[in-house]
């Protein structure tokens, strides 16, 4: 094992025949062992909804130029499954209004077929869904997320500022229809669907969808106090207890979501609490932004670009070492606090990162 100081950074590196490599293999590793398996690329910081608890009412948007191009977006995927990350998931803003996205899906699924990948996804609000399953389907992605926060279409109008519940549900038809398993996402809101939650598992688990309730976290500038929407769902699962019959399950699908199954419904339900109980020590995963960014923690400022190394020259040297740079620099975990009055943890929306 050498060290050596890149950029003023130490650096844990082994060598490895003629290439140089971190801890003598070609795996991510960060500085608490943890290995990175799971990225998750955002393709664009825009949206066609406004959700309350995502984004403020007037955002402004990146310039289109300033995006990684589709080359560039293969390029940078295929370097970290060349370094060992199994799954990849395609987020954003949301995924499908980038008009290329399907092109970049078809690219990607190559390292499906050749064995690089074991998973290739995607996170949607679902909106643009009906005109897109068949295609997402043939192109090799065999699971979606989709985000529901209420049937209610009036209060999906509210929630969403805008947004056409049918069309989402038209969406998680088609998805079905194309043979895509759905899980849907709830962000748990308080006062706004906390009376909801137990429809929504039922009617999810009715047509044979996990679904998974995430509590709302504090990343970006909103209008709403984030203390009036948080609701905790150590609340939530003590009120659905009280209903059904909830069995943990050792299930993990590579995520930070803890499974129960329902026993009444037989179907899965899963919890994401990064405020009432984190799992960063289990975290295998990073995030890239659209142009470039990696973050190594949802929330964390800490970041590296990866855009200039991408850009600088064809070959992946410099991105590599910009990568190992990255994943040694991961923190420990998240500080995340919801404070009346108290500015949110990081000044990024969710939407830039990549949810
Ligand atoms: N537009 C797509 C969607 O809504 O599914 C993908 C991007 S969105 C940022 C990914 C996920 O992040 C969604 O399930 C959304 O509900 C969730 N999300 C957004 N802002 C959040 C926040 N502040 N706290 C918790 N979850 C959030
Ligand atoms: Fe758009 Fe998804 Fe954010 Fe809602 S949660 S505003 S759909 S990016």
């Amino acid at each position: 094992m050498l060290t050596a100081f890149f950029e003023g950074i130490p650096f844990r590196m082994g060598i490895v025949g003629t290439s140089i490599q971190p801890d003598g293999q070609n795996a991510l590793i960060d500085g608490f062992g943890r290995r990175i398996t799971y990225v998750r690329l955002s393709v664009t910081d825009r949206c066609d909804l406004r959700c309350v608890y995502c984004m403020s009412e007037h955002m402004s948007f990146l310039p289109k130029t300033e995006l990684l191009t589709l080359d560039e977006l293969d390029r940078l995927a295929t370097a970290f499954v060349s370094r060992g990350v199994r799954k990849l998931r395609l987020t954003g803003g949301e995924p499908l209004v980038r008009r290329d996205l399907l092109d970049l899906v078809r690219a990607l699924s190559r390292h499906l077929n050749g064995g690089g990948l074991d998973e290739l996804t995607l996170t949607t609000n679902g909106t643009q869904l009906a005109k897109h399953a068949d295609a997402l389907a043939a192109a090799g992605i065999r699971r979606i997320n989709v985000s529901v926060d209420t049937l209610d279409p009036d209060a999906f109008r509210a929630t969403t500022r805008g947004g056409n519940l049918r069309q989402v549900l038209d969406g998680i038809e088609a998805a079905r229809a194309a043979g895509l398993a759905v899980k849907i996402n709830t962000v748990a809101l308080k006062g706004t669907n906390e009376d909801e939650i137990e429809e929504l598992i039922a009617w999810a688990h009715g047509l044979g969808m996990d679904l998974t309730l995430i509590e709302t976290m504090p990343l970006g500038d909103i209008e709403p106090d984030r203390t009036d929407q948080f609701l905790p769902l150590s609340l939530v699962r003590e009120r659905l207890a009280r209903r059904w019959t909830l069995t943990d399950l050792a299930t993990r699908t590579g995520g930070p979501a803890r499974y129960v199954r329902v026993e009444e419904t037989g179907g899965r339900l899963g919890f994401i609490t990064p405020l009432t109980h984190n799992f960063c020590e289990s975290c295998n995963r990073v995030r890239v932004t659209c142009t470039g960014t990696l973050f190594m923690c949802l929330g964390q400022e800490s970041a590296v670009d990866l855009r200039a190394p991408l850009r600088a020259s064809a070959g992946d040297e410099l991105l590599n070492a910009a990568i190992d740079r990255a994943i040694f620099l991961k923190p420990k975990g998240h500080d995340f606090v919801i404070d009346r009055g108290r500015a949110p943890s990081v000044s990024r929306h969710m939407s830039m990162t990549g949810g």
